[in-house]
């Protein structure tokens, strides 16, 4: 069971102070400041929550360019073959041909006039981001760099475990919210993805793996923060999880966010789950680490955690990094546990990840056990989180969009980009040869 009941005796709960000493708030605040002192040489975001979403621009197109059939959900690829004078009906024939049979060439659909085979191309593209490189862990986790064109990229990471393949996508190139133990926040926001190149992420890894090796469950916690962009991320959802293309149940799809507190309902309305950057056992600590707290702090996003499961029933999961001496304090797990205590949840602890330039520390193996066990005892559900990946910098908070000179192996010589449909090969071979 989820909820945190509080399976510790009363007198257990009593014992935990209502908050941090000023003492113990002080060492965290010094811990943090040691750390931005070790990387004052490296530009850190500017800490502002982008407020002004991009318009989505993904449906509309001047009437001579294709549109790109990615973008498109059931019922938006439905009005738009109608206003091209095709019937509706043709929008899930066509669906079934890409997202089931992965036939993108007009002419292999058989079904289809031979009319609107020949229209076809004036009207879809098929165009999905390329994937540049393909690394393989020692550990099994499978990351893939996407060429976004204009000299950005962004990182998919693929994370096996015995009963799923978890694909952990990207929703922006770069992110503003500036989280200060994260790579991706240390640059700066690029662009928001449109929601073909959400969709081509998980379309192009997909494509890459063997029948036997489908991916099962995705989740919004690679590069940028996903309610940044909720226009093309609800759009994804939409397209993944329509029956008649991927037919990704709900359940399967986790939104993670910072805590950007307005958009919270789009995902109870999705009906997908819900992963919050915790992060932090009170609010000034996490003022302190997220920026983000300055604008919606820790009660209100905790409040629009209870809305979530008012409005779905779904337990909530909470992401919590550990940073030593700034969070992972055993006084920390108590006052994290009556912070959430009552939501039901679980927490996922995840050890500091490092990377370059990063100041913060992750803390020794003892001190996460302590942070875990004395979770437990409190009667938290608390799960601590493998990290996968590290060896090919594809664990959290390692993701980016420029890495020079990156302690990372390669290894693509059991990529299946070999095994792939010619078409989707040939879309590939060029760009993946330059970096094999
Ligand atoms: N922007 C979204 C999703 C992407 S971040 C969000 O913040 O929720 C995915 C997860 O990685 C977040 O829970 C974040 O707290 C965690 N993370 C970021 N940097 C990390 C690091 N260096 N080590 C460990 N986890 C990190
Ligand atoms: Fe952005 Fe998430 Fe990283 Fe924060 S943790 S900077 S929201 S990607």
């Amino acid at each position: 069971m989820d909820e945190i009941k509080g399976s510790a005796s009363s007198a257990d709960i009593q014992a935990i102070p209502d908050s941090l000493t000023q003492d113990q708030i002080k060492a965290a605040q010094s811990a943090v400041d040691a750390a931005e002192a070790k990387v004052a040489s490296v530009e850190m975001g500017q800490g502002e929550a982008p407020v002004n979403y991009f318009e989505d621009t993904n449906t509309k197109n001047s009437d001579d360019k294709p549109v790109n059939f990615y973008s498109l959900t059931l019922e938006d690829l439905k009005e738009y073959i109608k206003k091209k004078g095709k019937e509706q009906f043709r929008a899930q024939q066509i669906y079934k041909w890409v997202y089931e049979q992965r036939v993108t060439d007009p002419e292999q659909m058989s079904n289809l006039s031979k009319q609107f085979r020949a229209d076809m191309p004036k009207i879809l593209s098929f165009e999905l981001p390329k994937v540049i490189k393909h690394l393989k862990s020692v550990d099994g986790t499978q990351k893939f760099l996407f060429d976004m064109g204009e000299g950005q990229s962004l990182e998919a990471v693929l994370i096996p475990s015995e009963d799923r393949r978890t694909l952990c996508i990207s929703s922006e190139v770069g992110c503003n919210i500036a989280c200060k133990f994260c790579y991706t926040g240390k640059q700066k926001l690029k662009r928001r993805l449109r929601t073909e190149e959400i969709v081509g992420q998980f379309m192009q890894v997909h494509d890459l793996l063997g029948e036997n090796e489908r991916i099962s469950n995705i989740v919004f916690m690679g590069m940028g923060e996903p309610l940044d962009n909720p226009e093309a991320v609800f759009k994804t959802i939409e397209v993944l999880h329509s029956p008649w293309g991927i037919n990704l149940s709900r359940k399967k799809i986790t939104v993670s966010t910072s805590g950007i507190v307005p958009e919270m309902w789009r995902i109870g309305k999705a009906k997908v789950r819900l992963a919050v950057s915790l992060n932090a056992p009170t609010n000034d600590i996490r003022s302190m680490v997220m920026p983000i707290n300055k604008k919606w702090n820790v009660y209100e996003l905790l409040d629009a955690c209870r809305d979530y499961y008012e409005a779905t029933g779904e337990s909530i999961t909470f992401e919590y990094v550990l940073l030593k001496g700034v969070t992972d304090q055993l006084e920390h797990a108590r006052q994290l546990f009556k912070l959430v205590r009552g939501i039901p949840c679980k927490i996922n602890l995840i050890p500091f990840n490092e990377h370059p330039g990063s100041g913060f520390e992750r803390p020794d193996d003892e001190a996460v056990q302590a942070f875990h066990t004395e979770l437990g005892r409190l009667g938290a559900h608390v799960l601590l989180r493998r990290s996968m990946g590290r060896d090919i910098f594809a664990a959290c908070g390692q993701l980016t969009s420029q890495a020079p000179n990156r302690p990372e192996t390669m290894d693509i010589s059991n990529s299946k980009l070999a095994g792939l449909p010619k078409h989707l090969r040939e879309a590939q071979a060029s760009a993946t040869m330059q970096n094999s």
